[in-house]
């Protein structure tokens, strides 16, 4: 099988398994696990924070710190596509008692004017707006890199209004390495920013947090009211180490591969904007099919690629570390080629 459904199917590399069969390890609800004191502290100093809490999941990094940011009734400012919004079960609405209010962005980035405007007045009609997030990489516009300036923008107008802005950056390193900004520069204009571990990394499990010492103080209270206070978790923290100092480079390779598989399914046929490929992220259109995404997807599985919809007309291709150049020349292309030739109309 090519498994192109998602960068969280990366497996933990040889390096990780014998760093975390070794790793030293402690309790860490008491705070004495040296190996997830050691990830921590290295993640602050790469994001140029003053502290970092390591998470169970992306998941649990941004609704910690929606949980820290806001007050029930309170409202937070997002793009309509993004991942807090579409992916995590309404975890918000449940665990803060917030509101989302989505924004329609372009290519994942938020027009500064309209977060200005949707920005509650003080009234009592109205909840407070007390958070905004942004996404970088954006997931749902297919991993677009969402620029430096809009995030200066946002920040500024968050801050004219006393408004926090939380950071979803699931893969800000592959939005740093496709941009050439530090992970440091993005993280300026972030009160908090989670990243993961887990995926392009290919750490086993795991996402941390940066912020304020304050701000990871209570951040790390609010994991424990979700249950993720964690223990030995060294042996997880270990592979994040790996993650962070081996695998960040290569992430390069990913997006290579990622263009090269866009440029050779246009030349097949495919309905596929080679352009819009900034990372590890390929949309196909299948407009131009006579099958919908989901019957398209099925006929791939039986051929041995698998990847996923976005919507009834769109596909996911994710590249990782777990499918090489070679794969995707000798596997995947040949199985796209034949089922072109099946479902072209
Ligand atoms: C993967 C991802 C997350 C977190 O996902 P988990 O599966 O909970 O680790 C958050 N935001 C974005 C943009 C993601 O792609």
């Amino acid at each position: 099988m090519i498994d192109l459904r998602s960068d969280t199917v990366t497996k933990p590399t040889p390096e990780m398994r014998k760093a975390m069969a070794e790793a030293e390890v402690g309790d860490d609800v008491y705070g004495e696990d040296p190996t997830v004191n050691r990830l921590e502290q290295l993640a602050a100093e790469m994001f140029g924070k003053e502290a970092a809490l390591f998470v169970a999941s992306g998941t649990m990094g941004n609704q910690v710190s929606i949980m820290v940011h806001t007050q029930r009734g309170d409202e937070v400012i997002l793009e309509a596509d993004s991942h807090i919004f579409w992916y995590e079960a309404g975890a918000m609405s449940v665990l803060s008692g917030v509101m989302p209010h989505p924004i329609k962005g372009k290519n994942g980035a938020m027009d500064p004017d309209d977060v200005r405007k949707a920005i509650r007045p003080k009234d009592i009609h109205f909840p407070r707006t007390s958070l905004i997030t942004i996404e970088n990489t954006h997931n749902r516009s297919g991993g677009r890199v969402v620029p430096l300036e809009n995030f200066k923008a946002i920040y500024q107008i968050a801050k004219e209004h006393g408004i926090n802005v939380h950071v979803d950056g699931a893969r800000i390193f592959n939005a740093s390495i496709a941009s050439g900004i530090s992970v440091k520069e993005y993280a300026k204009y972030a009160d908090s920013l989670m990243f993961c571990l887990s995926k392009g990394l290919c750490a086993p499990v795991g996402s941390i947090v940066v912020g304020s010492k304050q701000f990871i103080e209570r951040a790390r209270k609010a994991r424990k009211i979700l249950g993720g206070g964690m223990r030995q978790a060294g042996v997880l923290a270990a592979a994040g180490i790996i993650a962070l100092t081996k695998m960040v480079d290569r992430l390069k390779e990913d997006h290579e591969n990622a263009k090269f598989l866009a440029t050779k399914l246009r030349e097949i046929g495919y309905s596929v904007n080679v352009e819009d490929v900034e990372t590890n992220m390929v949309i196909l259109k299948t407009d131009n099919l006579k099958v919908n995404a989901h019957q398209f997807l099925s006929a791939m599985r039986e051929k041995g690629v698998l990847a996923v919809a976005f919507s009834d007309t769109s596909i996911r291709l994710v590249t990782h570390n777990d499918v090489s150049r070679k794969d995707i020349i000798e596997k995947a292309l040949n199985v796209f080629e034949e089922l072109f030739r099946e479902f072209r109309r």
